[in-house]
């Protein structure tokens, strides 16, 4: 039986905010329905839930639910880097969508920086990250999917592909089809990278054909 990504991997809020602008962004729908922050393109820092990662339990953190890695101000970046290097226990996932703003670099050997790619034009982000951010670990989400991928995508170095569907019922949304997800599904499994499939494929896919794998670090 297929299980929400959220019950494996859990929000940690630190930022809030994003300048981003994708018309499909459900962080910012979310914040102004909890009125989090007055202005969701201006990030903030909620300083005093660093706490949060003090938890001697060990869990596996998604860092940038509400936010996007590059937005983050480089003294932010820095104390919650501090942070994590005081808790070492846990696994720290983090995602960007322009890893060409940036240069970053960390040998921790427990953070996990990823791009996002929803359609074939945006390739380029996973080349982009390597060559920006150099990092113990690198993953690719494809999520929502506006396109086909191609057959012939380069993933060298990759460590973990998430795939989804757009979620929500937003004007034009672009549900993922079978053959574009059996696609990526099959250059995964012939490089041997762990695939996650979001627990939302399962109408398009059929619970028959889900894979949830994980990375071995991530299983607690
Ligand atoms: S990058 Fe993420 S947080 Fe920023 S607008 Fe797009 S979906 Fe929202």
């Amino acid at each position: 039986m297929s299980v929400c990504i959220k019950s494996l991997i859990k929000n940690v809020n630190l930022i809030v905010g994003c300048d981003i602008g994708c018309p499909y962004c459900y962080a910012r729908n979310n914040c102004r329905r909890f009125h989090m922050t007055d202005d969701f393109s201006k990030p903030v820092f909620f300083r005093n839930k660093l706490h949060i990662l003090d938890n001697k339990q060990p869990h596996v953190w998604f860092m940038t639910g509400l936010s996007d890695f590059t937005g983050w101000l480089p003294e932010w970046r820095e104390e919650i880097f501090e942070r994590m290097k005081a808790n070492p226990q846990h696994q720290y996932v983090f995602l960007t969508k322009r890893p060409e703003r940036i240069d970053f670099e960390t040998d921790f050997d427990n953070a996990w920086i990823g791009v996002t790619v929803t359609h074939r034009n945006e390739l380029h982000r996973i080349a982009d990250l390597r060559e920006h951010i150099k990092c113990r670990h690198y993953h690719v989400t494809f999520e929502p999917m506006f396109s086909p991928m191609p057959e012939d995508m380069d993933l060298q170095g990759i460590d973990w592909v998430v795939v989804g569907t757009e979620t929500g019922k937003r004007r034009g949304k672009c549900d993922s089809k079978p053959a574009w997800v059996e696609n990526i599904l099959h250059q995964t499994s012939m490089r041997g990278i762990p695939t996650f499939m979001k627990e939302d494929l399962v109408p398009i896919m059929g619970e028959d054909r889900m894979i949830q794998q994980l990375p071995k670090a991530f299983v607690m």
